[in-house]
């Protein structure tokens, strides 16, 4: 087989990259070793920056979006006695949206293969060769286990962080850096009416809690737990009453319903560098994670993407080299910029244990609910910072 672009991961970054480069007229594989219904159902991310929002509509996938999506005007920050709203549009002139990454990840779904385009699922053995020449391979064994070969211009490593697009980069060029936190979420997805109009990021000294949500019916909520925490310790009972419990607010009750998905997500700032070598462009997760207390790792997915699109329309229709040599420096700007956001936010919501830090962290929240320049800092944050 031959494309322009062989793209291996059929996660946000890479369904939306297909979307972006057929709509300029660039032809692309999508490689994905999961099935279609395992990658339609993995409950992820759900909020989306304006931005995103923005590339999706650009993208021709924005209807259901618009139709079904929740815009957010601000969160709820609260630490005990207090609960405050920042109200988003007042302090920077945009919004975010609630879409489950699930819906995002149909919706790209939907429209590639509507448009009679490939996206292979259920691969096995992906393996990436010949970066360093303009005639890269990716070699796979299909669904029905024969072997395959993709020849194309240029490789895009959208696999995630596990997969094995990033180990091809040579270590002698390739810096990472990482944060691993002493913390863990537990979240939870529940068939009940969300108890709040907009998110509800809840500082206690009994670790933090978020109330979050997916459609006006099905809630997301979360609790800090130790890393090593087992699922099988949290009870129903238990899970509700410590939400209860870390959310109370005078004049307030949480909703509780049946629970349908609960995981353990343990927390990491990870970064590498550079996210090009030769033929082979890294983007989202493969590159670089975030804690989700940003809610930015789906949107850097995005981001990225975008960025990488211009870059390899440039290349592979004007023979432009310009924007695909300065992707990785463009896009690790913004990455680095959403690393410290979602490391700011971590690190002023989770309970560590330690006295003094609370005491700090208390006064931050203080200072950022009541400082309009403070609220404006987050809010222009949150919310995604211009994507040029
Ligand atoms: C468990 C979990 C929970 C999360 N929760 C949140 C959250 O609550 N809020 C938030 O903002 N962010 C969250 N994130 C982060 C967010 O979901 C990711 O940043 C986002 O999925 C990145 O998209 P991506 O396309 O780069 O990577 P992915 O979504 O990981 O997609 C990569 C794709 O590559 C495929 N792949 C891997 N290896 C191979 C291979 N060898 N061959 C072919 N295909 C391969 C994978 O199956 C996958 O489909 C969460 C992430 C995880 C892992």
């Amino acid at each position: 087989m031959r494309t322009q672009v062989g793209i291996i991961g059929a996660g946000p970054a890479g369904l939306l990259l297909a979307q972006l480069l057929a709509v300029r007229g660039i032809d692309s594989v999508v490689l994905e070793n999961r099935s279609r219904d395992y990658v339609q159902a993995r409950i992820r991310a759900g909020i989306l920056e304006q931005g995103t929002v923005d590339v999706l509509t650009g993208a021709g996938v924005g209807e259901r979006l618009h139709r079904e999506g929740l815009r957010h005007d601000g969160i709820y920050l609260q630490y005990p006695g207090h609960r405050q709203h920042l109200d988003f549009p007042g302090l920077c002139g945009r919004s975010v949206w609630a879409y489950g990454q699930t819906e995002v990840v149909k919706d790209l779904i939907g429209a590639r293969l509507a448009a009679g385009q490939q996206i292979e699922f259920e691969i096995s053995g992906t393996a990436l060769h010949d970066l360093e020449t303009d005639r890269p391979r990716v070699t796979y064994a299909d669904s029905a286990g024969v072997q395959q070969v993709l020849e194309c211009d240029v490789v895009a490593g959208c696999d995630g962080f596990h997969g094995p697009s990033r180990p091809m980069l040579p270590a002698a060029l390739q810096q990472t850096w990482v944060r691993d936190y002493p913390f863990a979420w537990l979240g939870i997805l529940a068939d009940v009416a969300p108890s709040t109009d907009e998110l509800i990021y809840a500082w206690h000294p009994d670790g933090f809690a978020l109330h979050s949500m997916r459609s006006p019916s099905v809630s997301r909520l979360y609790l800090q737990v130790d890393p090593d925490e087992r699922l099988e310790s949290w009870s129903d009972d238990r899970i509700w009453s410590e939400l209860q419990h870390r959310m109370a607010f005078e004049g307030w009750q949480l909703q509780t319903g049946p629970i349908t998905d609960r995981s353990i997500t343990p927390m990491r700032s990870f970064v590498s560098a550079p996210m090009r070598h030769g033929r082979l462009f890294l983007a989202g997760d493969a590159a670089h994670i975030v804690p989700p207390t940003g809610a930015k790792g789906l949107n850097l997915a995005v981001a990225d993407v975008t960025v990488l699109c211009e870059a390899l329309t440039e290349l592979l229709a004007h023979g432009r080299a310009g924007l695909a040599d300065t992707y990785s420096g463009t896009a690790l700007r913004r990455v680095w910029r959403a690393t410290h956001f979602s490391w700011w936010m971590t690190s002023m919501l989770h309970a560590s244990g330690d006295d003094f830090e609370a005491q700090l962290q208390l006064s931050q929240l203080r200072y950022v609910t009541s400082s309009p320049s403070a609220a404006q800092s987050l809010a222009e944050n949150y919310t995604g910072l211009p994507l040029r």
